[in-house]
This record gives C-alpha cells, structure tokens and sequence, in this order.
C-alpha cells in the first residue's frame, strides 16, 4: 500500500509464541514501529528476527510526539504500534494517537491478538453474556467504593486490572462490594506461573490477604449480581419511582413498565416488587389504575 498509515498491532501478554502471522509480516514491513518499551519489543523482535527500527512512543512523551507522527503519517509513511503486552489502547497507550489520525481523517489499522482482559475473562468460567471492564480502579478508598457502588446492579461480569501490590485491598473492597459474588483471580496469564483462583469473592479477598506477597500482573473478576437480586437490592428504588410515577397519574402497568426500562430490571421483577409491598397510597388487591 502506498499511502501511509498505523498499524495497531496486539502483542504477547506472557507467552511470546502468542503473536498473529499478520503481526509479525506487518512489524517486519513498517518503516517504523513505536514501542511503549523498546527493550519489552527487543525481545519479541529478537525471538522472531524482526529488524525494523524501534521508537519510544510512551505515556510521557505521547502528547509531545503525537503531532509529528500523524504528520509522518500524512506524507505516507507506514508505522505500527505495539505496547509492552497485549493490544495498544487498552490501559496503554494507543488511544491518543488513533484519535488524532481518525481527527485528520488517517488510515488506522487494527491487528487483533491478546489482551488480558478477554483471556482473563474466559479462563473465570465466569458469565460472559455481558461484561464490564473497569480498567485500574482509583487509589484513593472512598473514591474506589463509590465506583464500585455504581456497578452494584449491573447484569455483567465486572473486571478490573489491579497491580499485585494493591491486589489484596482491592479485592477486600469488592467483597465490600460485592459479597457473596462469585470472583476470579486470574494471574501471570499464558506464563510460566499462571494462576486463576476461582472463588467466593469473600474467600478471595481473605486468600490474598493471607498472602506474604504477590507477584506478577493480575486481573480480578466478579460475577453478575444473582438472578432475580438486581431488583432486591433495588427494591426500595423501585417502590420509590413506581409511586412517583402512578402519582403523577400513570396506571400500574404503565408504570411498571417505565420503571422496568428505565432501571434495566425484567417487567415481571418490577411487577413483584410492586404487589408484595406496592407504593404507598396503594392497596395490595389494587387501587391503581391498570
Ligand atoms: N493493553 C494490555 C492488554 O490488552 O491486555 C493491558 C495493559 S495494562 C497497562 C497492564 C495490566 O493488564 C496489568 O496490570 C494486569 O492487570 C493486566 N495484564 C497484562 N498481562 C497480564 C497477564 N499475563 N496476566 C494477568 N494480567 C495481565
């Protein structure tokens, strides 16, 4: 191809053998390739006799070399970007330079390949229906649970990338969180010392606390919220929002079914909710109109 462009390319999380034949043509064929460590890329390159010349291309210099790049780019050169492991973009950076050719209306490529987050969400056996990935939680506790509260009613398996250092305190908040839950612990993916943990989330936390320490990178998982428990925890919510809206005039069934959509809860679940403790000015045997 003539005209320039990016090729995203997605490298090993662990395994070196874990990398596309389109990868290894398209590092072997830029003109370039931006590493977010180009000692991390050496060995990749080295283990499959790559030579193309490597560029730094990291959190601390990408909004300085960005504008140059794109322009690079423009005048038809071909660059691919790795990152230190898995697909550029995802908690690495990627994103910023993809935004600004998509903004000068450049051609971006994506070669897929791993990512920890996929791999780590098959090996927990966990429900992969709907999934939520959370990236790094925030540090600071209070900031963390409140997060963490936002998530408490969605229908997902939740994911999140931790640093082994502060793997146990977040998995204490999650059992904060979300007790009861079923979580994974999903460690060291595709190396030597893999390690997945299924478990109670409550059982987790208390494992990595009785941890001495932890090494390696980590991703933590919990299950969706029971069956039928999304509109249990909020129960109250529901009541709520069904006597504001009946009144304002709306009959049962209407707002039933307002307050299934907007929250996300099956109709029948709302429905429940509404006969065995229904709104205040409300009879049990009915007073609604439906
Ligand atoms: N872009 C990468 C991807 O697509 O997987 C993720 C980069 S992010 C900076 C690094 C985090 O990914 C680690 O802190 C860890 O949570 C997760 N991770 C990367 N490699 C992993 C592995 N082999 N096993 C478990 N988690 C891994």
């Amino acid at each position: 191809m003539g005209t320039g462009r990016l090729s995203v390319c997605a490298t090993p999380i662990g395994n070196l053998g874990d990398v596309t034949l389109r990868v290894l043509e398209t590092l072997a064929g830029a003109d370039a390739v931006l590493a977010e460590d180009t000692r991390v890329t050496a060995k990749l390159f080295a283990r499959h006799g790559i030579a193309t010349p490597l560029e730094a291309y990291h959190a601390h210099n990408l909004e300085r070399r960005t504008p140059a790049l794109v322009e690079r780019i423009a005048s038809g050169a071909h660059l691919a970007l790795v990152s230190d492991a898995g697909t550029p973009g995802v908690s690495d950076p990627g994103a910023h330079l993809v935004e600004a050719l998509a903004a000068a209306g450049l051609e971006v490529e994506v070669l897929p390949g791993p990512s920890a987050i996929i791999t780590a969400l098959v090996a927990s056996g966990l429900p992969t229906h709907a999934f939520y990935f959370g990236g790094f939680l925030p540090r600071k506790a209070g900031e963390r649970s409140r997060r963490l509260a936002d998530l408490a009613t969605l229908d997902a398996t939740l994911l999140f990338y931790e640093s082994p250092r502060r793997a146990a305190s977040t998995a204490a908040a999650l059992a904060e969180a979300f007790p009861g839950r079923r979580a994974c612990m999903a460690r060291e993916l595709t190396k030597v010392h893999e390690e997945v943990v299924r478990a109670p989330v409550d059982d987790l936390a208390a494992d990595l606390a009785g941890r001495e320490s932890l090494k390696g990178e980590v991703v933590l998982l919990v299950g969706p919220p029971a069956r039928g428990s999304r509109a249990e925890v909020d129960a109250h919510a529901v009541r709520a929002r069904l006597g504001e809206l009946m009144e304002a005039g709306a009959s049962r069934s209407a707002a039933v079914r307002a307050v299934a959509e907007e929250r996300g809860v099956p109709r029948n679940e709302v429905y429940r909710i509404a006969h065995v403790d229904p709104p205040s000015g409300e009879g049990r045997e009915g007073g609604g109109r439906d």
